[in-house]
C-alpha cells in the first residue's frame, strides 16, 4: 500500500478523498489554487500545496504542476476526483511515465471509453445493447443526413467527447437536421476542441440508470447495482438515488451482467459507471461509460456499505477484491441531492458568495459531504456544487422523510447567496418524484410549470 497520494481536485470530492486515504492510514496531499487559497478543508490534509491561480486551465488542469507537486511532497499516487483531469488518458499516461500511479483505470481504456462513439463500438462487440444509431463518428454532412434518414427523426446529434451534459442537440426532422448538425460540430469544437459528433435515436422519456462497477488488480470485476439519476436539468444530474424505484432484482441482474459485459471488453479495472437510458418498456441501452468515481457514488456506498474510494486506491496499489458478486448485497435506500450555490428562481444562475451563517443537517440517515464551513466564500470560478446531502432509509419512504426534516433543517445565508435546496423541497412534495414514476425530462417540465 502506498505511504502517500496527492489529490488532484478541489472542494467536496478532494476532501472525500483525503478522508479514504486517512480511513486507510495513508497521507494525502492537497492542491489548491489561489482562489482555494484557506479552504478548510485544507488543513485535513497532511499537506496542501499551491499550483497557480484561479483560472483551472494553469491549476487543476495543468499537468505539469500537480506532477511537480506530487513529485515534491513525495506522493506516490494521484487520485484524479472527478472532472479536471479524471478522464484525461494524456495525464493518466504521463503519471505512468514519471513513475507515479495513477488512480484510475489504465490509459489505453481511459482512452477507449473517452470517446464515446468507440465506447458504443465496445458495447456492440460485448453483446450489450446500445442506442441506435451510426456505428461510429460521422465527417461528412451529407453522409449524416443520408444515415438520420435510416435512423429516423427525432434523434441526438452527441459530441463524441462529449460531458457534463454538453454537446448534444435534438434533430425533430429532415429540416432542422443540417442546422443541428452544424451548430453541434461547432459547439463540440468550442467545448471539448474536438469537432468529432455521432447520432443517436432520440429516446423518449426514458430512465437514467446506470450501474457501479468495480474491477480489481486481477481483472475481477463486480458491480454494485444501479443509481436512478432520472432527475435532470439541461442533462445533468440534481437528484439521485439507489436502488432505482423501476429496477427490480432480475432487471438488476440483466443490467449488472451488461455492465460487466462491457468492463470485461474494455479491460476494465478500478471503478467505473456504466450509464444506460431505460425506456418504459423496460428495454435499456448502453449510452457511455464514465471512466472514474461519479458525483454520486456514495448512494451506492449507502446501500452496498463499500467505500469506493477506498477500493479505488486499493485496487491502483495492486489490490484484488477481497470479495465476490454475490457478497454484494444491496439494503435500504439512499437519495442524494445536490445543493448547488444556484439560483432556481433565476434560471439556475451561479450565486455565489461568503457563508456568514451556517447550519447542516445531521442525525440518524444523513450523510453530508461537503468542503463548506461559515466564513467560507464560495469561489466563482468552479463548479456550484457546495454539498450533497444523502439521506438512508430502510426504504424509500423512510429516506424521503429523513430528507425532508434534513431539508428543512440546512442553512446556507449570505450576501447573494441562493442554493437549489428549495427545489429540493418542491421535489419531495411532487406526486410524481414520491411515486417513483418519473423521466429525463421530468424535472424540466415540473419546472415549465
Ligand atoms: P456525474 O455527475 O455522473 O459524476 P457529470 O457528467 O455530472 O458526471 O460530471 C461530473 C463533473 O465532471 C462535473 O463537474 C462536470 O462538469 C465534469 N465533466 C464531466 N465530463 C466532462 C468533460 N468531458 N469535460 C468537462 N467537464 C466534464
Ligand atoms: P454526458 O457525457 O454529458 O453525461 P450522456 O450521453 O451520458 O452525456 O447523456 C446525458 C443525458 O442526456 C442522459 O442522461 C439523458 O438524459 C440525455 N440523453 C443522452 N442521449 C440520449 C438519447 N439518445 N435519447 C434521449 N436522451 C438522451
Ligand atoms: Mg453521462
Amino acid at each position: 500500500m502506498f505511504n502517500r497520494i496527492l489529490v488532484a481536485n478541489r472542494g467536496e470530492i478532494a476532501l472525500r478523498v483525503i478522508r479514504a486515504a486517512h480511513d486507510l492510514g495513508i497521507e494525502a496531499v492537497a492542491v489548491y489554487s489561489e482562489a482555494d487559497r484557506g479552504a478548510p478543508y485544507l488543513e485535513i490534509a497532511d499537506d496542501a500545496i499551491c499550483i497557480g491561480p484561479a483560472e483551472s486551465a494553469n491549476s487543476y488542469l495543468d499537468i505539469s504542476r500537480i506532477i511537480a507537486a506530487a513529485e515534491i511532497s513525495g506522493a506516490e499516487a494521484i487520485h484524479p476526483g472527478y472532472g479536471f483531469l479524471a478522464e484525461n488518458a494524456h495525464f493518466a499516461e504521463v503519471c505512468r511515465s514519471c513513475g507515479l500511479v495513477f488512480i484510475g483505470p489504465e490509459p489505453e481504456v481511459i482512452d477507449a471509453c473517452g470517446d464515446k462513439a468507440k465506447a458504443k463500438a465496445t458495447g456492440r462487440r460485448a453483446g450489450v445493447p446500445v442506442v441506435p444509431g451510426t456505428e461510429g463518428a460521422v465527417d461528412d454532412i451529407e453522409e449524416a443526413a443520408r444515415l438520420a434518414e435510416e435512423i429516423g427523426y427525432p434523434l441526438m446529434i452527441k459530441a463524441a467527447a462529449g460531458g457534463g451534459g454538453r454537446g448534444m442537440r435534438l434533430a425533430n426532422d429532415a429540416d432542422s437536421f443540417r442546422n443541428a448538425f452544424t451548430q453541434a460540430r461547432q459547439e463540440a469544437e468550442a467545448a471539448f476542441k474536438d469537432g468529432t459528433v455521432y447520432l443517436e435515436k432520440f429516446i423518449k422519456d426514458p430512465r437514467h440508470v446506470e450501474v457501479q462497477i468495480l474491477g480489481g488488480a486481477d481483472g475481477k470485476v463486480v458491480h454494485l447495482g444501479e443509481r436512478d439519476c432520472s432527475l435532470q436539468r439541461r442533462h445533468q444530474k440534481l437528484v439521485e438515488e439507489a436502488p432505482s424505484p423501476a429496477v427490480d432484482p432480475a432487471l438488476r441482474k440483466r443490467m449488472g451482467d451488461a455492465a460487466i459485459a462491457f468492463a470485461k471488453e474494455a479491460g476494465y479495472t478500478n471503478a467505473g459507471t456504466v450509464e444506460f437510458l431505460l425506456d418504459a418498456s423496460g428495454d435499456f441501452y448502453f449510452i457511455e461509460l464514465n471512466a472514474r468515481i461519479q458525483v454520486e457514488h456514495c448512494v451506492s456506498e449507502m446501500v452496498t456499505g463499500i467505500d469506493l474510494v477506498q477500493w479505488q486506491i486499493r485496487v491502483a496499489a495492486g489490490e484484488s477484491l477481497d470479495f465476490t458478486q454475490e457478497d454484494i448485497k444491496v439494503t435500504g435506500h439512499a437519495i442524494e441531492f445536490r445543493i448547488n450555490a444556484e439560483n432556481p428562481e433565476r434560471g439556475f444562475a451561479p450565486a455565489p458568495g461568503k457563508i456568514e451563517s451556517l447550519f447542516l443537517p445531521g442525525g440518524r440517515g444523513i450523510r453530508l459531504d461537503t468542503h463548506v464551513a461559515a466564513g467560507y466564500t464560495i469561489p466563482r470560478h468552479y463548479d456550484s456544487m457546495i454539498a450533497k446531502l444523502i439521506c438512508y432509509g430502510a426504504d424509500r419512504e423512510e429516506a424521503m422523510a429523513i430528507a425532508r426534516r434534513a431539508l428543512r433543517e440546512v442553512k446556507v445565508e449570505g450576501p447573494g447567496l441562493a442554493t437549489t435546496v428549495p427545489l429540493h423541497q418542491r421535489i419531495l412534495a411532487d406526486p410524481g418524484f414520491r411515486s417513483g414514476n418519473v423521466h429525463t425530462g421530468y424535472l424540466e417540465r415540473m419546472l415549465a410549470e
